[in-house]
């Protein structure tokens, strides 16, 4: 067989990982979400409540929002969707999250990110009430999550660790690679797998060699929103990698595809598990706001889990 045979053999190669079917998982826990709406809207006549705000008409964020709204209401929860012009004033906004706040029948409140650039999005993301912060970007919960309280926790991070635990069971002392160290993802999630007793590096695109840092993890997230970076060479052999990038790019004929942060084709034929892209965290993420929502719900109400 010639060099190039060879490497045409290789490429070939079918993924030896198992694929994590996050749309699956995800809709299993949907399903249990609303088994246990069911329950309290019996037993306490109390049905969830989320507010989600959507200013200006960016297409993905319309996306974003249907589904969330669509997905609520498929858990048999009340969904309030409210759409402003993108030129709608911070004092408007900000009177509109105030009267969230105080509305007993919203539980959850989410403002879709991003929002216009004359919005001070701090501002906003600050006034919501912590216990209605599904999102958990609000500094109270942020906190919370640091000091390793019950707290509301940001969605993206919940679902990577939730789809981890399914996978692995129990993460207690396995070394953690987080790759991105957003306020969204990389430092919520690393703070989870700490949670979870795992030994984590936080890596960003000021770290040295991240080949060989990756190399070392167990468990590899990657939350970098660079195209297929993360290479099979990186991925230590056996290793679950998460893979959170969602990247458009172009393909033959002008059209284009959704790619992760990780190289698929070589990870898959290292890794011990890998989610794909899309179908891995993507749809993990609505499903956790809706377990947001239902968190916050029975917390307001003194509810207990059951
Ligand atoms: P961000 O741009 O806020 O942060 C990216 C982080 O990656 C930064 O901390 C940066 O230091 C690091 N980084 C950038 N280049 C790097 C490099 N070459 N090497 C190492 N680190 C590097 O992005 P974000 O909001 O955290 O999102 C990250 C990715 O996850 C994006 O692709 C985004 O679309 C995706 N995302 C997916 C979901 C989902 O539901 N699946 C949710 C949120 C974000």
């Amino acid at each position: 067989m010639s060099n190039s045979e060879a490497c045409q053999a290789v490429s070939a190669a079918p993924p030896t990982a198992t694929i994590i079917d996050g749309k699956h998982i995800a809709a299993e826990l949907r399903s249990g979400i609303a088994d246990v709406v069911r329950s309290i809207q019996h037993e306490h006549s109390v049905t969830p409540g989320l507010a989600v705000v959507l200013m200006g008409d960016d297409p993905a964020s319309q996306v974003y929002v249907r589904n969330k709204g669509q997905q609520a209401h498929e858990a048999g929860m009340n969904s309030f969707i409210h759409r402003l012009p993108s030129e709608t004033s911070q004092v408007a906004l900000l009177t509109l999250i105030g009267m969230l706040n105080a509305d007993p029948v919203v539980n959850g409140i989410l403002v879709q990110l991003p929002l216009p650039a004359h919005i001070d999005e701090k501002a906003v993301l600050h006034l919501i009430a912590p216990e209605k912060d599904v999102d958990g970007f609000h500094p109270s919960n942020v906190g919370a999550l640091a000091m390793g309280e019950d707290c509301l926790v940001p969605c993206t991070p919940l679902g990577c660790v939730m789809l981890l635990k399914r996978q692995l069971g129990d993460l207690s002392g396995l070394k953690a690679i987080v790759i991105g160290r957003s306020n969204i993802v990389g430092k919520p999630v690393a703070q989870l797998l700490l949670r979870e007793d795992c030994t984590v590096t936080i890596s960003h695109s000021r770290t040295r060699d991240l080949a060989h840092e990756c190399r070392q993890a167990d468990i590899l997230i990657a939350a970098a929103g660079r195209p297929r970076m993360v290479q099979g060479s990186w991925i230590k052999p056996g290793a679950t990698v998460i893979d959170v990038g969602i990247n458009r790019v172009a393909v033959a004929d002008g059209k284009t595809r959704l790619v992760g942060d990780v190289d698929f084709d070589s990870a898959s034929r290292v890794a011990g598990a890998i989610t794909p892209v899309p179908g891995g965290v993507g749809p993990m993420t609505i499903a956790c706001l809706l377990q947001n929502t239902l968190s916050a719900t029975r917390r307001q109400h003194g509810l207990t889990a059951s």
